[in-house]
């Protein structure tokens, strides 16, 4: 209830006391509430069928409330796809909500209204169960995001254009500055070569931060480029802990690969008695530069943020799952950053992120890369002791890996999401 309290002020003649009044009345309470929202609401039962339409509804639906109301509400709230086809039956949220007894949320909805307007929505669909958890019915709240996603769209197109463009003189800039601090090339004073390998450092920084400007704008709109293969993880991991040992072991740190599970079985060592063992091969479905890309940078920050002791690049799983995993026994990582970690431009106010350069879009870029092959990316770190990054992600049947690499099923499964340049 509202606790309204009985105040000389609640006389019915004010405007408080006028309110307190229809507040009293149930019915006039939920009225006042329902059509003050700017949001628009609209309570169906199971046939469909709206039992109320809010003004904010009627106006984005383009149907009066008198109207709307009797009507199912595929033909009053017409959902459509991106391209403003209708959708399919399957994908119809009105639908899928009497299959499931859990609230449905859809961010990048579109809508057509009566006189054909065409809507960006972010809707919310909550169902209405009864006693036995049956869906009687469903409550939708959805908004006008037109204007807020084409400004974002606005955003990241500015973005992408300008770092795309920006990033051929730097690079020029970069290759110059690298010539003549080159021996070979150019003869230059020392004070002069202290002075260009800094304007090198930071001509590098640059470029590295419009390389993630751009992939990150790519990410946010869809466009970055992916060619998913069939990828053995254990081989592929070792390969890459080999290329990047170096500058681990340039800043004193030891490194380490580790692979396996309880169930590990190695084909290479036969055992006494006969026994043969066989290493796990965990199958994924990905594109390598990309996953490559991913842990490159979980490797690069684990030894940013380590000053002595190790980085230890892992991989392990189940039946379902392949795991891989970057631990480090750095600075780590307080708790109330962690939830932030992995979005655009955090980075940790601490002294060890003021005297090491980043842009804080490195976790960001590869949480969607890793949603891309429909895993999951997270951190676990304690402070002063260390930080684990962990990827999971769908592992593929030996069969069906098999199957994938003799190309039956390639073109079916692969999943380029656009065909623009690679970001
Ligand atoms: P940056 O370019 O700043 O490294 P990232 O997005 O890669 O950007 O990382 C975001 C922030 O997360 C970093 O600024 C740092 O504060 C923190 N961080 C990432 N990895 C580690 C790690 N292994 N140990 C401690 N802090 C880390």
């Amino acid at each position: 209830m509202f606790g309204f309290k009985k105040t000389s002020q609640n006389n019915s003649k004010t405007p408080a006391g006028k309110l307190a009044a229809s507040l009293r009345d149930e019915q006039k309470r939920f009225e006042i509430i329902v059509n003050s929202i700017d949001d628009g609401v609209i309570l169906i039962d199971n046939q469909q069928v709206i039992q109320l339409i809010n003004p904010g509804a009627a106006t984005l639906c383009g149907w009066p409330e008198s109207e709307a109301t009797g009507i199912n509400i595929n033909n009053v709230m017409k959902m459509v796809d991106s391209k403003g086809q209708d959708l399919p039956e399957t994908e119809n949220p009105f639908g899928q909500i009497f299959e499931q007894d859990q609230p449905l949320h859809k961010d990048n909805a579109y809508l057509k209204s009566r006189s054909n307007k065409f809507l960006s929505i972010a809707l919310s669909l909550s169902p209405l169960l009864d006693a036995n958890k049956q869906v009687y019915g469903a409550v939708a709240v959805f908004r006008d995001v037109t204007k807020a996603r084409a400004e974002e769209k606005q955003r990241a197109d500015f973005i992408s254009t300008a770092s795309h463009e920006m990033r051929t003189p730097v690079a020029a800039i970069e290759g110059y500055l690298a010539l003549a601090l080159n021996d070979k090339v150019a003869t230059i004073d020392n004070r002069a070569r202290g002075f260009l390998e800094k304007a090198h450092a930071s001509t590098q920084h640059l470029g590295k931060l419009f390389q993630d400007l751009l992939t990150s704008a790519r990410a946010e709109d869809g466009r970055l480029t992916s060619h998913p293969a069939v990828i053995e993880m254990g081989g592929f991991l070792e390969q890459l802990t080999n290329d990047l040992r170096f500058s681990a072991e340039k800043k004193g740190l030891f490194m380490e690969f580790a692979i396996g599970s309880s169930d590990t079985i190695n084909a290479s060592a036969p055992k006494s008695g006969g026994e043969r063992t066989i290493k796990p091969l965990y199958y994924v479905y990905a594109d390598s530069d990309r996953l490559r890309e991913v842990i490159t940078n979980l490797f690069d920050n684990a030894v940013k943020y380590t000053e002595e002791g190790k980085v230890v690049v892992g991989l392990t799983g189940n039946d379902q799952v392949v795991q891989c995993y970057v631990k480090d026994t750095g600075t780590g990582i307080p708790n109330e950053d962690v939830p932030h970690l992995f979005q655009k431009f955090y980075r940790v106010d601490n002294s060890a992120t003021r005297t090491v350069g980043g842009t804080g879009l490195g976790l960001f870029i590869a949480r969607k890369i890793i949603e891309l092959y429909n895993g999951r990316i997270w951190v676990e770190s304690e402070l002063g002791k260390g930080s684990t990054f962990y990827i999971n992600l769908p592992r593929l049947s030996g069969e069906k890996a098999l199957k994938l690499q003799a190309g039956s099923d390639q073109s079916a499964a692969s999943k380029t999401i656009n065909s623009g340049g690679a970001a």
